[in-house]
């Protein structure tokens, strides 16, 4: 009999990893997230080759003292969540602990970070992650990750090419972009800018959908505004004219957090059926707001997935509001709220 061993904890990093980190997207998605957890509302992401090379995030969030760093990046440690009670009713996008912890076990990452109140940041070099030495620094974080897998050759071949993972990059933050629309999002890529959206006020939120999903979409969309029982849905759906081949432009945020969800996909579907042809997938983007408490984040480490408490209420509640919009012309405002 093979004899049981505890495995060393850099491993233990290394198999925690492969479940939220795929490839460069899903690196920038956990830190992103952080960003926004951090309080930012400016967050610059830059990439080289894909990501796969280097990517950066840069945030004037909150950013964290000297003693928090080696913290931040130990396994199993975060400041967003205390106990049970915390984690039933989580409002950040984090709580697992494990992002930072994950990431700098299968690349080479440095941290800096200065709070505001500090007149000098603090950085965390790669490897040497006990000692912060003191560093000039903007407020906020920056987080760079470099030479992602080099140590984990099985996950390196997975990867594809260079404009495949930028595709990934690209799409995750059009996403993220959309589902914040309060925080002003710049991504570069080897060098060039392929976004830089500032943060959006009312009147130029249908600017930042237009840059994202095109003009094409706006003009063909009808507007979402209600809410019933504890649910609120806002956004956009797109006539049946505008009907899409592929499912790539359905977008959909629960308290903020870009989600896929059968269920959700299913209401939205029912609501079309009758106006879409076969084959055809419908075109959104929409925002879903409800209790935390009434949606469990925790199913899945990536946070794709969500389990609603009243599921059969979401479905209904989003089948009805689509319904409603698709049936009037113009689409159904505040005013048509959803009793
Ligand atoms: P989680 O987000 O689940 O807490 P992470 O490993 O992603 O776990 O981050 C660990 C901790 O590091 C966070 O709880 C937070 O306190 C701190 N942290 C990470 N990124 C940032 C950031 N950009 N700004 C400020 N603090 C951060
Ligand atoms: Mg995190």
């Amino acid at each position: 009999m093979a004899e049981i061993r505890q495995l060393p904890q850099s491993l233990v990093n290394q198999i925690a990893a492969g479940e939220v980190v795929e490839r460069p997207a899903s690196v920038i998605k956990e830190l992103v997230e952080n960003a926004l957890d951090a309080g930012a509302d400016r967050i610059e992401v830059q990439v080289v080759a894909g990501g796969v090379k280097q990517l950066s995030v840069r945030d004037n969030g909150h950013g964290m003292g000297p003693e928090q760093l080696p913290l931040a990046i130990s396994p199993h440690a975060t400041s967003k969540i205390r106990d049970l009670d915390d984690l039933e009713a989580v409002a950040s996008f984090g709580f697992r602990g494990e992002a930072l912890a994950s990431i700098q076990s299968i690349s080479r990452l440095r941290l800096v970070s200065r709070t505001a109140d500090a007149d000098h940041g603090w950085e965390l070099a790669p490897g040497v992650f006990d000692e912060p030495r003191p560093t000039p620094a903007k407020a906020g974080t920056l987080v760079d990750v470099r030479d992602l897998f080099f140590n984990v050759p099985a996950r390196r071949k997975f990867l594809r090419t260079e404009r495949t993972e930028f595709g990934h990059v690209d799409q995750l933050m059009r996403k993220l972009a959309l589902a914040n629309p309060d925080v002003a999002f710049r991504l570069i890529h080897n060098d060039r800018p392929v976004l830089d959206l500032s943060a959006v006020t009312l009147e130029t939120l249908d600017q930042r959908i237009a840059a994202v999903l095109g003009q094409g979409f706006l003009e063909q969309a009808r507007e979402i505004d209600a809410s019933a029982s504890g649910f609120s849905l806002q956004g956009l759906v797109a006539s049946p004219q505008y009907a899409r081949a592929s499912t790539d432009q359905q977008l959909f945020f629960v308290n903020g957090r870009v989600v896929r969800d059968r269920l959700i996909a299913h209401a939205i579907r029912r609501a079309y059926s009758d106006v879409l042809h076969h084959g055809r997938h419908p075109a959104y983007v929409l925002s879903l707001h409800l209790d935390p408490a009434a949606v469990d984040v925790n199913v899945h480490p990536t946070k794709a997935e969500v389990r609603f408490r009243d599921a059969r209420g979401v479905h209904d509640f989003l089948f009805q509001s689509v319904h409603r919009a698709l049936a009037t012309p113009g689409g159904a405002s505040s005013s048509s709220a959803v009793e």
